[in-house]
């Protein structure tokens, strides 16, 4: 469809007149409270910072502030605003505002769905408008205008756990903040680095710490924005966000998610074209501009293994930075970091926490600091305690708790005797991780949970590990068959993984009776989609992958039959405790097993 103006005023004119419609009925909503002073969001945010409210409670879609006199104002907030914004709660608990989160009355759960509606709405709206108007890229934009502002505040020092990678970058630090020297003395920059590294370990923060680190701008972009429905749109994009960078003297410019356009080409999608005319246009702009014009490129990406080989040639994306997950030290630094605005309680200790907390992301450890502030706040503390940091990991680790869940009876003792049989399993297979907790509240999408908690952190997996991985996963269907004689779909997910777990031991560690060979699936970006193997060969492989995953569940099987009474000790429990820990199981197991022994004895 082609826009004309005539549309766009339509459009802007529906547009007004539902927004005063939502407005009347939101405040029509809202007449039958006590009166407070309604201001802004940005009146509300000036407040906190001029120090005037003494107390701030958080709904689920606004906020009321308590003057020093005692007057109320209060805010309407974007829903999950305070979530969102995982340095908010602590800033004010640090301000010495007392917080308090209330769960918002009737009414504002109402006005809360009517807010969502209308928000929806409009952010459906104006993603329609954002998207037939080529020309646009507001985000590049508004970035580079507030970096130009003060310059990023953040430096060095906000990121943590990832030395290496800022050890190669402050070349460009000091690169950027004298572009002259280095080419009065022939060095060569590197136009653009490549920042590997999974979602959430700091690739963003710290492309921006070295825009703040150098005072220049920091103009962001994302490659998914750059692939549209249009052809062109993506390239024009492209070449806006260049002509801007030109304008200052020197400047980062940040693309995440460069797989969504620097795919390899021989791709078959839908968008091929398209992204392809947006591939070229960034190799253009890329050997446009010569290497001491003071622009570096960093870009971001997950899977460097898929994208076309001209975004790596000298003179683009010739230099590579790995950006890992953080080990043990790292983690105690970036807890360290994001704990410093919340006041912690003396029972806090970070090095306990990042040795609880393997495999978690610099993300990961934000979010685990900012619910564990968020939980002191609802329960009216105005610091955080271990408790709090460790319910606060079990919630990024496992899901948040959906209590509301309701089970029948039924279901509840089948995922009793499924997380039993799960624990029981990894309690006594020699080569398992450590139980962390059983639990049968809901958490995320799983009706119960079985989680176990490395004590190190784990580069590297062992046949016998990764065997009895398989027979826990495995321990749960068949505790399900043992005690209620039925199979249920609950253990879907688990089957799922298991045979992941298979298939890699065979095609890609060299596991099974094939040795050391590996076994390439085509992804669906390989210019050529045929198998790098024979039929007869495949035909082995599943062969390999199936027996695999059976011999866990036969292990599975002898362990939960030897240790029925164990099992059912822990099922009964759960079903009256709902949650137990690596002591309660092992105190469980341990009794049942004595009893065993006694009876035997007796006889
Ligand atoms: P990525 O770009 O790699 O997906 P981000 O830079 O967007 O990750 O990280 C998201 C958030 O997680 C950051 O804003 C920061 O709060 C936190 N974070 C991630 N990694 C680190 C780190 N290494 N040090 C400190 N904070 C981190």
């Amino acid at each position: 469809m082609r826009i004309t103006p005539r549309h766009r005023r339509a459009a802007v004119l529906v547009t007004g007149g539902l927004l005063v419609l939502s407005l009347v009925l939101l405040a029509g909503l809202r007449s039958g409270r006590p009166p407070v002073r309604e201001i802004a969001l940005s009146d509300f945010l000036t407040a906190i910072d001029a120090g005037s409210l003494r107390q701030i409670e958080i709904e689920p879609d606004r906020f009321v502030g308590v003057n020093a006199d005692g007057s109320r104002v209060q805010t309407a907030a974007p829903i999950g605003y305070a979530a969102a914004h995982q340095t908010f709660v602590p800033d004010l608990i640090a301000r010495g505002i007392r917080v308090e989160v209330k769960p918002g009355s009737a009414g504002a759960m109402f006005s809360a769905s009517a807010l969502v509606v209308t928000l929806a709405f409009f952010g459906l709206l104006g993603f329609a408008l954002y998207r037939i108007s080529p020309g646009r890229l507001p985000s590049v934009e508004q970035d580079a205008r507030q970096a130009l502002k003060g310059g990023t505040s953040i430096t060095f020092a906000d990121v943590a756990g990832v030395d290496e990678a800022k050890d190669e970058l402050k070349e460009i630090v000091e690169f950027l903040r004298e572009p002259g020297r280095f080419g009065a003395i022939g060095g060569r920059i590197p136009k653009g680095v490549l920042l590997v590294g999974p979602p959430g370990t700091g690739k963003t923060l710290l492309a921006r710490s070295i825009a703040g680190e150098a005072g220049v701008p920091f103009l962001f972009a994302s490659g998914s924005d750059f692939v549209e429905m249009f052809a062109g749109v993506g390239a024009s994009r492209v070449r806006k966000l260049f002509k801007e960078a030109r304008k200052h003297p020197a400047s980062i410019v940040f693309i995440d998610e460069l797989d969504a356009v620097g795919r390899s080409r021989g791709s078959q999608s839908l968008s091929h074209e398209e992204r392809e005319q947006t591939l070229n246009q960034l190799l253009v702009e890329m050997d446009g501009f010569s290497p001491n014009l003071g622009i570096v490129v960093i870009a971001a990406t997950n899977r460097p293994d898929i994208l076309d080989k001209a975004l790596l040639r000298p003179g683009r994306f010739d230099r590579q930075v790995t950006v890992g997950n953080p080990d043990l030290r790292g983690r105690e630094a970036i807890l360290a970091i994001h704990s410093r605005k919340v006041p912690t309680s003396p029972d806090v200790d970070l090095h306990a926490v990042a040795r609880g907390t393997p495999g978690f992301s610099g993300a990961d450890l934000a979010n685990l600091v900012n619910e564990a502030a968020l939980r002191a706040a609802r329960a009216g503390r105005s610091s955080i305690d271990a408790h709090d940091l460790e319910q606060a990991r079990d919630k990024v680790l496992m899901g948040a708790e959906r209590r509301s869940l309701v089970m029948t009876d039924d279901e509840r003792k089948t995922t009793a005797y499924h997380e039993a049989g799960h624990a029981v399993v990894a309690a006594l297979l020699p080569h398992a991780d450590p139980i962390h907790k059983v639990t049968i509240i809901p958490r995320g999408r799983a009706l119960g949970v079985m989680m176990q908690l490395p004590e190190f952190d784990r580069h590297t997996h062992s046949k016998a590990f990764l065997e009895a991985q398989l027979a826990i996963l495995m321990g749960g269907r068949v505790a399900e068959e043992i005690f209620t004689g039925r199979i249920t779909s609950g253990a879907g997910n688990d089957i799922e993984r298991a045979t992941e777990i298979a298939r890699r031991m065979v095609c890609e560690f060299g596991m099974s009776s094939f040795g050391p060979v590996a076994f390439r699936r085509p992804g669906p970006w390989d210019e050529d989609p045929g198998v790098g193997y024979s039929e007869a060969t495949a035909r082995r492989v599943d062969d390999e992958i199936r027996d695999l995953v059976m011999k866990g569940y036969e292990t599975a099987r002898q362990v939960v039959s030897r240790h029925r009474a164990a099992v059912a000790a822990l099922a009964e429990e759960l079903l009256q405790v709902e949650s137990l820990d690596a002591e309660g199981v092992k105190a469980i197991i341990h009794d049942s097993e004595r009893l065993k022994v006694a009876a035997r004895t007796a006889l």
